[in-house]
């Protein structure tokens, strides 16, 4: 791998004694993982060697084309990178089964969201948001396929949350770095990467912590992470964070075992992840108590005036999700949702103050007589699979349903039918007896032509 001779510079004598190590673990290819979503299966029932610091973690021995496995598409686990992982080790001792408001702030694609949305309690608020719009889309994809119900998609800049003062009890930047972690992984970050790159990295990400600050209340969590290995984006922000914003970083609990490296500047805990000491890729993190008081005048709750409902939900559509007693419907736009009764409130706030994507279980929508179940029910956690006629799926057709095909489903009755691919659903079709009309959405819909003869098994 021909790394450039700056980062060489800057890099070996971080590392010492390490460095040939580092250099050659570069050559190997880059281990692949998977993370569980637990509120959908079982974890125990995996097989493979799990990743020692997130207990729904797994290594497997070797890439499978994720894409032509419907489990993929039905949010039953998501591919991440094991390192990244992590997270879930400080939010498991820092956080436990609390309830809480939680920003995932530099969010798409969702991988960490989705391991907050796993690690979090069901009385506990996720926004996961993303500056770049095309971005937002994936990432609101992404978590609609995961199901978790009480999480709100943002598409803001950092500084749009300023106005929420106090709000969040745990904010995570994920933030946008150097990418030198990444140059395994992916050759571009190499040709991306340059010492003038680093700098504006760094002060991009100040800018991006100074911004999020207001949002998080006294005494909460911020939590800084990178995939990159210099001084500068990493550590330095940390001590930057602690002295300019105010806040004291934290210890977490680890295993000597792991192979997890210590932060490299003197008195800061952080938590370093090198490819030559653990299987995954470069990552940094740190944790954060921000000190100080909250202003208690400064919180206005200005609830976003909502319109009358134009119909009523029928009591019908209201089974469709477990746990309806604790749940509001709503009507926004055309379609009607479901949100956590007591975290409602707080959608409201939000609404007053960001631009939204995506709410809570989107249920469906009223055409005419007929309400057209959304692909967000199929997904959420909530569905009640009892409340549609079940068809379960070979994979063969479950892979032409994920292209959007038309489908002709045999002895079922007329309407709308829940698909199921062992057991777990993969969205709606309408029957209307010689076919099934399929309301798989059309962004969502697998691409690739390149179909695999055998059957993928992923977990
Ligand atoms: N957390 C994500 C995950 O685990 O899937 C990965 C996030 S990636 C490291 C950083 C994200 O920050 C990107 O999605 C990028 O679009 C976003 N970003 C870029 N510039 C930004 C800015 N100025 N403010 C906030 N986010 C930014």
């Amino acid at each position: 791998m021909d790394l450039p001779i700056t980062f060489i510079q800057r890099t070996r004598p971080l590392l010492g004694e390490e460095w040939e190590d580092f250099k050659k673990s570069l050559e190997e290819p880059s281990p692949v993982s998977i993370r569980l979503n637990s509120k959908k299966i079982d974890v125990n029932t995996c097989i493979e060697e799990g990743v020692a610091w997130c207990s729904k973690g797994f290594y497997l021995p070797k890439r499978p084309q994720f894409t032509f496995d419907p489990l993929l598409h039905a949010g039953c686990y998501y591919v991440q990178e094991a390192s990244s992982m992590f997270i879930s080790q400080i939010l498991k001792q820092y956080i436990g089964n609390e309830a809480v408001k939680v920003l995932d702030l530099c969010a798409a694609p969702g991988g960490k969201s989705t391991l907050i949305a796993d690690a979090i309690s069901n009385e506990s608020l996720l926004v996961s948001n993303e500056v770049i719009r095309s971005r937002a889309n994936i990432l609101s994809e992404n978590l609609a396929k995961w199901g978790f119900p009480n999480v709100v998609v943002t598409n803001n800049d950092p500084a749009d949350f300023a106005k929420l003062e106090g709000f969040f009890d745990v904010v995570l930047v994920d933030a946008p770095c150097s990418g030198e972690g990444m140059f395994r992984k992916d050759a571009g970050a190499i040709n991306e990467w340059s010492e003038a790159n680093v700098k504006l990295c760094k002060e991009r990400q100040q800018r991006i912590l100074r911004d999020v600050w207001p949002s998080l209340k006294a005494g909460g969590l911020i939590i800084y992470s990178t995939c990159t290995y210099n001084l500068d984006e990493n550590e330095q922000n940390v001590q930057w964070i602690s002295e300019e914003l105010d806040a004291e970083a934290l210890p977490v609990d680890i295993e000597p075992d792991w192979g997890v490296n210590p932060s490299l500047m003197n008195g800061i805990p952080a938590y370093r992840f090198f490819p030559h000491k653990i299987k995954g890729e470069g990552f940094f993190c740190a944790v954060l108590r921000k000190t100080g008081e909250d202003n208690p005048k400064t919180r206005k709750f200005k609830p976003a005036k909502e319109k009358p409902s134009k119909t009523t939900l029928s009591a019908e559509a209201r089974d469709y999700i477990k746990d309806k007693e604790n749940h509001i419907y709503y009507q926004n736009k055309d379609s009607w949702y479901a949100f956590n009764k007591s975290l409602y409130p707080d959608v409201q706030y939000l609404k007053s103050a960001l631009h939204i994507i995506s709410e809570g279980v989107c249920l469906g929508e009223y055409k005419g007589k007929d309400f057209i179940p959304n692909q967000s029910l199929a997904m959420s956690q909530l569905l009640d699979k009892g409340a549609f006629p079940i068809c379960e799926l070979s994979w063969e057709q479950a892979i032409s349903y994920l292209r959007k095909e038309a489908l002709m489903l045999d002895n079922q009755p007329k309407g709308y039918i829940l698909l199921t691919y062992k057991d777990m659903p993969l969205g709606f079709v309408k029957n209307i007896g010689n076919r099934a009309n399929n309301l798989y959405p059309q962004e969502w819909r697998i691409r690739s032509a390149d179909i695999p003869r055998e059957e993928v098994r992923v977990i």
